[in-house]
Parts: structure tokens; sequence; C-alpha cells
């Protein structure tokens, strides 16, 4: 289960600002049809739902639910459930939108939405996140379907309320579809390859982009922030690919070795040590965690939280290159001051992307009545990943323009021209 500690929401960026700056950067280099423009910064959809659920202890609690779906024009859309406290409706619209790009850019025929629901799963006994996620389902049976919309795990959410979900959705409609929902544990049609999907996707995309940056992915120094689901696949599929893990960071601090961290050995504390990397002793402790982030390294690798690069330390940045594999870890504002210094930045919407797409392998093995092996997962995803790489480096050629800004325009100019074939406006 994903539970990340979000900053306190007055230190960070607008999401939604963040991600609409760079849109409409790409946008005016595409020379986006103005209305075209306005269909595709608002949302389709958006729903909200007051969810009365009975607690442990008899009283009635009403949670706030909502569902976004930004654009359904690709296929239906796709996006993760999020179970936080501060979630927002702004917020999710935004990271709907985000969805819209993540999907386009990788070519898979879906749209992007994304849902939330305020709470605090961790202070919530199993039967009141149960009740809640089934509630939420029941609220969202007219929204959700696997050729309309199909949510997927986000923080706070896992197999287990994915599971909740396809179950809630499947008695209502008198028959197991669990082609509704991905990110399900395997018995009930998860997908092989999935756990280790978006770590995987950041591993090809970091050597697709040292490719082009003339480095040597077995003389490559590497430092990874976060080492949760994401950077620890990271971290250890680059090692595996000959690279040298000089430093990884968590929750408790960074951790630092010249000579490289072993990092099957670092998974291995870390799972026998309540999931945190405190007392490693296979590194140093950094005295400021926050250092990691300027380590002369070949490929810095933010896994962690947003906008981690910013502003304030942006200067401060050495890494050649630096591969996105958490969300929004560069705020809007520190792009172009990583530009000017020459840094190469795989971005979020391409180098995370590896989850998605295996989620989508996901619901087609599902709408198959299939399942295919693990090595067959990883076959195709690291194509899907390497053709999306190639083609927004291209374009990031083509306008002279850093791979961020190129990605938008990969995704914005596949969505709109959808919209001006199917038209119906
Ligand atoms: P996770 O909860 O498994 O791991 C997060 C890791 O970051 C943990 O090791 C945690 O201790 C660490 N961390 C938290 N705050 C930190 C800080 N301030 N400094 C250093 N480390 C810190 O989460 P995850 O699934 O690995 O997701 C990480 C990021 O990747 C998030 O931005 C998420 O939205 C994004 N992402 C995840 C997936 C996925 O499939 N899991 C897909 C796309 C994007």
């Amino acid at each position: 289960m994903a539970y990340i500690e979000p900053a306190p929401i007055k230190d960070r960026a607008n999401p939604f600002e963040s991600m609409m700056s760079r849109f409409n950067i790409a946008a005016e280099a595409l020379g986006l049809d103005e209305q075209i423009y306005n269909v595709l910064k608002s949302p389709s959809k958006q729903v909200s739902v007051s969810l009365p659920i009975t607690m442990d202890d008899g009283s009635i609690r009403v949670f706030e639910g909502h569902r976004v779906i930004h654009s359904n024009i690709l296929g239906p859309s796709k996006g993760g459930v999020r179970y936080a406290m501060d979630v927002h409706l702004d917020e999710v619209k935004a990271l709907a939108a985000w969805m819209t790009w993540k999907c386009a850019v990788v070519d898979i025929p879906y749209g992007g939405a994304k849902g939330g629901i305020k709470c605090n799963p961790r202070e919530m006994s199993a039967g009141e996140v149960e009740r809640l996620t089934r509630a939420y389902t029941q609220a969202m049976l007219d929204v959700f379907g696997p050729d309309r919309d199909i949510p997927a795990p986000d923080m706070g959410t896992g197999p287990r309320e994915m599971a909740w979900m396809m179950d809630e959705y499947s008695r209502a409609h008198g028959t197991t579809v669990n082609a509704m929902v991905t990110g399900k544990p395997l018995v009930l049609g998860g997908s092989l390859g999935r756990t280790e999907a978006t770590g995987r996707g950041v591993m090809v995309s970091a050597l697709a982009a040292m490719e082009k940056s003339q480095i040597n992915p077995y003389q490559a120094t590497i430092a990874v922030q976060g080492f949760g689901n994401v950077g620890s696949f990271a971290a250890l599929l680059l090692e595996e690919r000959g690279s040298t893990v000089v430093s990884i960071s968590d929750i408790s601090g960074a951790y630092y070795n010249e000579n490289g961290i072993n990092i099957q050995e670092a998974i291995a504390y870390r799972n026998n040590n309540g999931g945190v990397l405190e007392n490693f002793d296979g590194a140093e402790k950094m005295d400021n965690a926050e250092d990691l982030l300027f380590l002369e390294v070949d490929v810095l690798v933010p896994a962690a939280v947003e906008d981690v690069i910013n502003l304030k330390n942006v200067d401060k940045i050495k890494a050649k290159l630096i591969v996105e594999g958490a969300n929004g870890p560069t705020s809007a504002e520190a792009d172009d001051v990583i530009n000017d210094k020459g840094i190469l930045v795989v971005p979020d919407i391409l180098a995370n992307a590896g989850g998605v797409t295996v989620s989508y392998f996901e619901w087609v093995q599902n709408r198959l009545g299939y399942k295919w092996t693990g090595e067959r997962v990883n076959r195709r995803s690291d194509r899907i990943m390497k053709d999306a790489f190639d083609k927004v480096y291209e374009t990031s050629q083509k306008h002279n323009c850093p791979l961020r800004i190129a990605a938008y325009i990969v995704a914005i100019d596949k969505v709109a021209e959808t919209y001006k074939y199917r038209g119906g406006f």
C-alpha cells in the first residue's frame, strides 16, 4: 500500500497550475487550435458524492468522495483513487488531466481520470475502510465500468481496496467484472509484473536517456530518492543493468556509499525493518537527507514526493540526468533553471508511465480471459516505454524543446487529433 506523507498544502505548488503552465507551453509550440485548447483544459465530467458510513463505534460519519474524468476521447478513462485527508477537487482535476497526458504519451487507448476520498485510512479499521470503499463504488456505479472508467490504486489504497471495488461492482451487475479495476490481487485477475512495472519503466527510460547522453550504464552512478515501490525497483533494476547506486533515501534519511549500495540487501533490510531503511548499515547515513539531490551523480531518480526540486534548491543540482519516478517532483518554476544548466529530464508523464502501461495489460488480460507470463508483460511494457521515449526524444529535437514539453506535445497532439476526427461538438 502506497502511503506517502505529502508536504503541507501551503508548501506545495498548486498542481493544476503546474500542469497548466507546461500544457500552455506545449499548446503554443504545437499551435493548438484555441477551441480544442478550451476543450482540453476542462474535465469532461466530475462527480462528487457524500458517503455516510457506520463507524465501528456505531456513529455515522459522512465522507466526501470525488471522481473526475478529464477525457475519454481515446478510450475508457483510467486513473487511481486516493484516500487522504488533503484530497481536494482541484487537485483531483489536475491529476485526472495528468492521466490523460500520461496514457496518450505511451500510446495506450485510455483517457484520464482520478478519484479520491477525504479520509485517513490509517485511523480507520479494515471494516470501516471496506464499508467506505463499497459505498464509494456504489455511488460510482454509473461512472465506473470496464468500457467507461477504470479505477486503480493510488496513495492510501492498494490491492485490498481494488478487490472490494471489483466485488461491489460485480455484485451490482450479477456477474464477475474483473476488468472494471486494475491493481487487483493476482488471484482476482491482477497482472504479473505490475508490482515492479513503474520502477521498471523508470529503468528503461533511464537507460534510453543515458544512451542519448553517451553515459555508459556500466560506469554510471545513480542516486534514488524514495525507497518505496517505485524507487526500490528502479534502483534494483538499474543495479542489475550494471550501474552503481551510490545513494538511496526514504523517510528515515539518506544513505551514501561511494562503492555502491547492495540494493538486494537494502530491500531485504527494509522489508524486515517495518518498511524503512533506518539504521541500514550498508551505507553511511548522510547528515541532511536533502543532500542526496545535490550529489555529483550521472542519474538522479526522485521517486518520493512532489516538488522536491524547486526554485530554492535547483541551483545545487549536479546530476547529468533526472528521471522522474515520482509524480511532479520538479516544480514548474524550476524547469527553466534545469534547462539552462543543460540537465536532461525524463519527465514524470513519460518516466513513470510503466505502471499504467501494465495496468492496461491487466485490463487486456481480464478481457481476454487469459493470463500472460511475467516475461511477456515485461517484454511488451519495455517496448512501449522505449518507443514512447524515442517519440518524445524525436519531438524534442524537432521542436528544440525539453523532453517535458515534448512529452506534452506528443500527448496533446494525439488527443487533439482524435477530437478533430471524432468531432461532435
Ligand atoms: P511508496 O509509498 O511505496 O514509497 C514512497 C517512498 O518515499 C518511501 O520509501 C518513503 O519513505 C519515501 N519518502 C516519503 N517522503 C520522503 C521524503 N521527503 N524524502 C525521501 N523519501 C521520502 O510510494 P510509490 O508507489 O513508490 O510512489 C512514489 C512516487 O511515485 C509518488 O509520487 C507516486 O505518485 C509516483 N508513482 C507511483 C506509481 C506506482 O505504480 N506506485 C506510478 C506512477 C507514479
